[in-house]
């Protein structure tokens, strides 16, 4: 295993353990020439898949290819790379669940989107327009609304807050 710092050829392994989902194995690994750590991972290569694109051409699916449109969308937006892993964990298991040999882009897109949506909103929108062809900007508009309201009723709780707030600090004067 090549050291991601020096590019030397041998490590040793300081520790070995399962991922949290029991679907691989995770090791820290130390560089015998650098000294520097760094984290492997092993996993099952699960039966493959082809993924049919819109003009029908057939590309076997690839986790790195995932990951890096979903990079692309996340890019400078506040999310961990833990969490974006975590998304491609779980996209691919619903991918794979389905025991078909061929799925279409179109279905990955929506599980992308369907992950997306609850990690960062213009991650979501980013990725929304380059996959799903908004017919026109009125489409992307709605979009843009729905995600809007359902973040205005997320806030729910803090206008809530807002509303008690001034009670909070009358109560805090009459204290005084
Ligand atoms: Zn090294």
């Amino acid at each position: 295993m090549r050291c991601p710092y020096c590019h030397h050829n041998d490590s040793k392994v300081i520790d070995s353990r399962d991922t949290p989902d029991n679907d691989g194995i995770r090791r820290r690994r130390e560089c015998l020439k650098c000294n520097l750590r760094f984290t492997t991972y092993e996993r099952v290569q699960p039966v493959s898949i082809s993924i049919v694109k819109k003009d029908g051409r057939r590309e076997e699916y690839n986790r790195q290819k995932l990951l890096e449109k979903i990079r692309i969308a996340c890019s400078k937006r506040p999310i961990p790379t833990e969490a974006i892993n975590k998304a491609v964990d779980e996209i691919e298991v619903e991918l794979f669940r389905t025991g078909e040999s061929e799925v279409p882009s179109r279905a990955i897109g929506e599980l992308v989107l369907n992950k997306l949506r609850g990690l960062d909103h213009v991650a979501y929108i980013r990725f929304a327009s380059v996959y799903r062809d908004f017919r026109d900007i009125d489409s992307l508009r709605a979009e843009l609304e729905q995600l809007q309201g359902a973040k205005a009723s997320a806030n729910g709780s803090s206008a809530e807050e807002a509303r008690r707030a001034p009670r909070r600090t009358a109560a805090k004067r009459g204290r005084r």
